[in-house]
């Protein structure tokens, strides 16, 4: 920069920088320019009428107080920022009641803590109590610094920084404690994985263990979900009722098979014994007859062979006879535990759901009924319970047989799946008829959820061979009352659905 000695031109060339730097033309910013451009150091204005202000608001108490105050304005005349601060330190130290020092400088109380709204402190509270039992009883560290921070909380005066201090610690610690939360989840499931996987290849055989494991293996994937878990514990538990049924009935069988294979291998042995007495008999008549010289004496030995050989061929009847029923029992146990097998099968598949359409069946809605009432009861949330029945299905089965008919009911569970949410529950209520547990929803959305399918259906005619068939349905909805039990507010849908049946058929109304 050129050196610029004369204050017009200092004034000048400071003009065109304020200009340059877009900063607005007040005095301060004039002179900042001014100082910077004539290498002066930037001294802040002396703030004449602030300080005035601030001397007229001090009140005098006492003399010296008020000579403090002459001093002060005096010294603001003659703009001396150290005659100011003097008269300042004098004033002040001027109030000092009995036992202040002179010379000292009063020093007001720091100001008081900041303190936060109580129900704020109140609510993360809660939310730290709320937050603990998530996080595992590994780490005795976590309650420790959980009470500590809640202590320091819930102090009568907040301890701001104090407070501050035991959040930091208390969440570095559950944020490592969340971690390992998931982590110790992840590997549950895949052990819970592997061991399901494992009984599937052990049972590859029986096929309906088979389904119930894909179906394992389908409620442990993620995302996991109390009903999900639920689901899984009960289809685990008909797992193994049936495993244990089956083994204690393979067991009995064994054992039966045990006893008639012993007993079959007395009777090979007598069998091959009395053979061998008859051999014998036979070689010591030969042996006679060769000696025979007279004919008369053939006679009683030919009676003792003929005798013998009865004797041989009864024995040997009673023998295959006697084989015959062991052969019997043996297939009849056989076809017994095949047909234990099939009725487990069925009776175990048919379990919860119904196998035809894989709704859940009677008893599966009941489960899931309690399920969600308990649900509703905890989270106060809405119940919608929908009861469904297939218009004229009677004349569908008449017309086009019942195997057409069961297709369409295949056909109506599959395209409800489509529609429902993934939280809510298809059952197989009667023959043609159907219930849908709709979870928080209040009775409005039930009805649109089940306008919706109608539509569905229209949209979606289904198909019997080459003919396309419309499948209509009437409905009753019924939001769960409070106190109300399931089998109540079905019966007040099914009142809804007997009415929508009576208006005409092919709607939908609420209960
Ligand atoms: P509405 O419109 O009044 O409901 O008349 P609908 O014919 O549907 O009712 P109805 O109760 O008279 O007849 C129901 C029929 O459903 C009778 C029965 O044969 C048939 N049905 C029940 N279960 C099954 C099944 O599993 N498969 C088949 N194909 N038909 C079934
Ligand atoms: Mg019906
Ligand atoms: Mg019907």
């Amino acid at each position: 920069m050129s050196e610029l000695k004369n204050p017009s031109e200092i004034a000048r060339e400071a003009l065109k920088r304020l200009a340059a730097r877009q900063l607005a033309p007040t005095p301060a910013n004039y002179q900042a320019c001014y100082n910077e451009i004539a290498n002066l150091p930037n001294v802040a204005p002396f703030p004449e009428p602030s300080l005035r202000q601030l001397a007229a608001a001090l009140v005098a108490r006492n003399e010296a107080q008020e000579k403090a105050l002459a001093v002060l304005d005096a010294e603001i005349g003659r703009r001396s920022w150290h005659g100011v601060q003097e008269a300042l330190i004098a004033f002040t130290n001027a109030a000092g009641g009995p036992g202040k020092e002179a010379g000292t400088i009063f020093v007001p109380n720091p100001l008081p803590a900041l303190a936060l709204p109580k129900d704020f402190t109140a609510k993360l509270a809660r939310l730290v109590e709320g937050v603990l039992p998530a996080l595992g009883d590994d780490n005795p560290r976590i309650p420790e610094m959980a009470s500590d921070f809640l202590a320091a909380l819930r102090q009568p005066e907040l301890d701001l920084p104090c407070v501050q201090d035991k959040l930091a610690s208390f969440s570095h610690q559950i944020s490592f404690a969340a971690e390992e939360q998931v982590e110790i989840r992840d590997a549950l499931l895949n052990l819970l994985h592997l061991i399901i996987e494992n009984i599937g290849e052990l049972v590859l055989d029986d096929s309906w263990l088979k389904g119930q494991v894909d179906g394992l293996l389908a409620a442990v994937a993620p995302p996991l979900t109390l009903r999900h878990l639920d689901d899984m514990g009960r289809r685990l538990r008909d797992v193994m009722a049936k495993q244990s049924e089956a083994k204690n009935r393979t067991v009995v069988a064994q054992e039966e098979l045990r006893q008639m294979l012993a007993a079959f291998i007395e009777r090979l042995s007598t069998m091959s014994e009395s053979s061998g007495t008859f051999q014998g008999r036979l070689e010591e008549s030969a042996e006679r007859i060769g000696k025979v010289t007279r004919i008369e004496e053939l006679a009683p030995l030919l009676r003792e062979v003929i005798a013998a050989t009865r004797n041989m061929a009864e024995d040997t009847a009673q023998a295959r006879d006697q084989l015959k029923g062991l052969q019997d029992k043996v297939l009849a146990t056989e076809a017994e535990l095949v047909q234990l097998h099939l009725e487990l099968d069925s009776a175990s598949a048919m379990a919860r759901h119904d196998p035809l359409t894989d709704a859940l069946n009677r008893k599966g809605l009941d489960e899931a009924l309690e399920r969600e009432i308990a649900s509703v009861r905890r989270k106060e949330t809405p119940l919608a319970v929908c009861l469904l029945d297939i218009d004229n299905f009677k004349r569908l089965n008449d017309s086009l047989g019942h195997a057409v008919g069961d297709q369409a009911l295949i056909y109506l569970a599959d395209l409800a799946r489509k529609c429902m949410r993934s939280t809510d529950t298809l059952a197989r209520y009667g023959g043609e008829e159907f219930v849908i547990l709709m979870p928080d929803t209040p009775l409005e959305l039930g009805i649109e959820t089940m306008v919706r399918l109608q539509r569905e259906l229209t949209r979606n005619l289904f198909m019997s061979g080459k003919e396309k068939l419309l499948i209509t349905f009437s409905a009753g909805v019924a939001q769960l009352a409070t106190g109300e039990t399931g089998k109540e507010a079905i019966r007040r849908a099914d009142q809804a659905m007997y009415l929508a049946k009576r208006s005409g058929k092919n709607r939908v109304l609420g209960g």
